[in-house]
């Protein structure tokens, strides 16, 4: 992975010996007689110099045939749904799905025709009851959020290859380096690369990979819809990705570390982290992943009052949404990412108004750690 994140896609050598493939800011290119729309060298069709060196890059990444960026996660996972399903089909989708996702779905689903049923995706023989004869698609997410749940995910990629569905997962949560979809059997996966693609919390931009026809279907949908990504952009996700690696491997240690101290603190009620065995998925995620991810929650010991004041007496994390970069971030989602979602539902999913998540930058270990554990001993009376 590490010489992948480096090397995959690149050039050698590059543009006018260039190391770096530079951004080729153009908008249209001279085209040759003959050349098709969809190959025609323009921004918007995906097309020019930086864009498919991205693709490369993007592809070698999740050892995919093919790959598109898009214009962010959100673009990414409605292209991959409006490419696939047509008006009249169904689709089964994970219960604890991103919010964005979700509110796609419940927004939008009814108005394109299309049925959707929520299902656990840890149940595996609840699945053909929920099937119908238009299932097209099983959508779901390696690392659910802000549960950290991992389902059935060997059994999701058996069940689509079995009923004839594709599979489609979003990988942002885990990224390659702790999960390979593709090789597990999935036929599509994709990303918010606007997280730890990127890296950096400074970009916004999403990427779908899988076989070629596949992502030919996906690409000539963001042609229509308009949702291709920038060049510059491209450029800032290309330099993190040379990272992704070394930047994964540093979340996956203090996550890990950060977890196993919270879960032994006094003032801790519950900590959620894959990595402890006190979680339930930790066996199947043990198997399944190379890594447990930079992602926690946990509830303090005192309610939603303690977990506002572990969320302002922190020093080191910065309040606030988003994931996946080098800072560490907290943020209390029954008021933030879950807000929109209805008071049921949340209970239902365990988004309690005491829950705080946690996205663990790659700061030194013993920094973090005594970061939170002010902010917990100043719970104490
Ligand atoms: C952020 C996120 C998205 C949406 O990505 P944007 O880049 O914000 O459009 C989708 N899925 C997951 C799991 C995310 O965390």
């Amino acid at each position: 992975m590490e010489t992948l994140a480096v090397h995959g896609g690149e050039r050698w050598p590059g543009p006018e010996g260039s190391v770096v493939f530079p951004i080729y800011q153009s908008t249209v290119y001279s085209i040759d007689p003959g050349t098709g729309y969809h190959d025609i060298p323009y921004l918007r069709l995906s097309s020019t110099p930086s864009q498919r060196y991205l693709h490369d890059k993007l592809a070698s990444l999740e050892g995919a045939e093919a790959a598109i960026a898009t214009a962010s996660g959100m673009a990414a996972v409605s292209s991959v749904l409006l490419s696939i399903m047509r008006a009249g089909d169904h689709l089964l989708a994970g219960d604890a799905l991103y919010g964005g996702t979700h509110d796609f779905l419940t927004g939008h689903a009814e108005e394109l025709g299309w049925s959707y049923s929520f299902v656990d995706v840890h149940r595996p023989e609840t699945w053909a009851a929920a099937r119908t004869p238009r299932t097209k698609l099983f959508l779901a997410e390696t690392i659910t959020n802000p549960l950290v749940r991992v389902g059935m995910l060997d059994e999701i990629a058996a069940f689509g290859r079995r009923e004839g569905i594709v599979t489609v997962i979003d990988n942002t949560f885990a990224t390659p380096v702790n999960f390979r979809p593709l090789a597990a059997g999935f036929d599509l996966c994709f990303h918010s690369a606007t997280k730890y693609l990127g890296g950096h919390s400074d970009l916004v931009a999403g990427a779908v990979m899988g076989n070629a026809d596949l992502i030919g279907q996906v690409r000539r949908t963001l042609n229509h819809y308009g949702g291709s990504l920038d060049p510059h952009a491209g450029f800032l996700l290309a330099r993190g990705i040379k990272t992704l690696a070394l930047r994964v491997r540093a979340h996956n240690e203090n996550a890990t570390a950060l977890a196993g101290f919270l879960a032994g603190h006094p003032q801790v009620a519950e900590v959620y982290y894959p990595g402890l065995a006190s979680h339930p998925d930790h066996a199947h995620a043990g198997a399944l992943l190379s890594g447990f991810g930079g992602m926690l929650s946990l509830r303090p010991r005192g309610g939603e009052a303690a977990a506002q004041a572990v969320l302002d007496s922190v020093r080191l994390a910065y309040p606030a949404v988003s994931l996946g970069g080098v800072e560490t971030l907290i943020t209390r989602p029954a008021i933030t990412t879950h807000a929109g979602m209805k008071p049921a539902d949340r209970e239902r999913l365990g988004i309690t108004d005491d829950l705080l998540r946690v996205s663990c930058g790659i700061e030194g270990q013993p920094d973090l750690i005594a970061d939170f554990g002010q902010a917990l001993d100043g719970l104490q009376p």
